[in-house]
């Protein structure tokens, strides 16, 4: 644990004061009752200033002031686009600082392992914000899918889409600093099909396309990609920056289904619906705070010494599928997968309810055309 973290709540600087952060991560610290946010890092003067104000916050830094802030918090909340993750995290482990760090972990499997090494080396907690391992409904598709109800899961169908503007840095980034819609979308997926099958895929084979237009001329504007799991069980998605907001999977097994309906969403509730033998059930799982559950989980371990989980290699699991989805383009082949052992997935009993908050007002901020991944 961190030397700096004495007090009852755990200290942290939210670095990068963009949509997620400030549509999601600074109002979750109202209910993250084990924590406090003590420092802002943003290089807009204005947000810095507004924002301070509004969440009363007196410390607010630039980034080339970045080890100031370091030096006065135990943990740090990484919102800042893809390629900046890897060095802002590196950089807070070398700092003795614990890292909760937005997804995708990285672009590349290097940085995640640079992350992992300087965690493990500087004895710092590092986690990857997947806050659907503490969100109720995708928890219990999980239970549902281990308890045999559908019998034994044969396959998993996912479409996650939504339009982006232009000038968002989903696709002013290229691919290789982590732009496009796979790392920003296609990772819920990836990571709904690894915790649903609860094993890790073997070989992948994807396909992109786009229209012509310009925000198009970086990235890709959708993938639809095929992963092979072992047990002969098939998973596919399509994610997408240019079609109507989608936010859906379907596990079929030998003799049921389920589909949830939105299943990644974080701003409204998530549906269900299971056909088993000709019955069909709907369940629905009220909109919640999934900011505030993952904030108070990692903020627990860090004050009991725990490994949080979803960890680092949680986060590589699923760039290292990224990766081989992109090869896969290029090549035009299916891409086969060295052994990866994950024995950790989410289970039910990772379940965290924080209450929801209303939507707060935004500063200097680009939001995409909806509230997702
Ligand atoms: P934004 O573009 O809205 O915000 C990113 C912020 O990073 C910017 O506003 C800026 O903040 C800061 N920044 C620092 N350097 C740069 C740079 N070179 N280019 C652009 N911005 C820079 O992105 P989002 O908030 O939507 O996404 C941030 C991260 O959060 C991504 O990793 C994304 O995948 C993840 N995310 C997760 C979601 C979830 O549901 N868990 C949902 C949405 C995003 P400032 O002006 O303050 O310096």
């Amino acid at each position: 644990m961190s030397t700096k973290s004495s007090g009852s709540k755990v200290r942290y600087a939210v670095v990068g004061l963009g949509h997620i952060a400030q549509v999601a991560v600074l109002p979750a610290f109202k209910t993250a009752r084990n924590s406090e946010i003590v420092a802002l890092v943003s290089g807009d003067t204005r947000k810095r200033k507004a924002l301070g104000k509004k969440y009363r916050v007196a410390q607010a830094f630039s980034y080339d002031q970045y080890d100031q802030a370091l030096s006065m918090v135990d943990a740090v909340y990484l919102a800042l686009p893809n390629h900046l993750h890897k060095e802002y995290a590196v950089r807070a482990a070398e700092a003795r600082v614990h890292v909760l760090c937005e997804k995708p972990m990285a672009v590349t499997e290097d940085e995640c392992e640079a992350m992992i090494a300087a965690a493990e080396e500087n004895r710092i907690k590092l986690m990857v914000a997947y806050r659907l391992h503490f969100e109720k409904g995708n928890l219990e598709t999980i239970h549902t899918v281990k308890s045999g109800r559908l019998g034994k899961p044969r396959i998993f169908s996912s479409d996650f889409a939504q339009q982006v503007k232009a000038d968002n840095v989903r696709v002013t980034e290229p691919f290789g600093r982590g732009g496009g819609p796979v790392y920003d979308m296609g990772v819920y997926c990836i990571n709904a099909a690894r915790y649903l099958f609860g094993a890790e895929p073997t070989r992948v084979l994807a396909v992109s396309a786009s229209y012509l237009e310009r925000r198009f001329r970086k990235v890709e504007e959708m993938m639809s990609a095929v992963l092979h799991f072992p047990d002969e069980r098939l998973a596919s998605f399509t994610c997408s920056f240019g079609a109507a907001d989608i936010s859906r999977y379907t596990v079929v097994g030998t003799r049921g289904v389920l589909t949830s309906d939105p299943a990644y969403e974080y701003a409204m509730d998530i549906e269900h619906e299971v056909i088993v033998g000709g019955k069909k059930s709907k369940r629905k799982f009220a909109k919640r705070d999934q900011f505030a559950a993952e904030i108070s989980y990692f903020s627990d371990c860090i004050r009991k010494n725990r490994t949080p989980e979803p960890s680092g290699l949680e986060g590589l699991a699923d760039v290292r599928v990224v990766r081989a989805l992109y090869e896969s383009v290029r090549t035009g082949a299916t891409v086969a997968l060295p052994p990866f052992l994950r024995k950790k997935k989410p289970s039910i009993v990772q379940e965290i309810h924080r209450p929801a908050h209303g939507k707060p007002k935004t500063v200097n901020s680009q939001s995409p055309t909806r509230e997702s991944a």
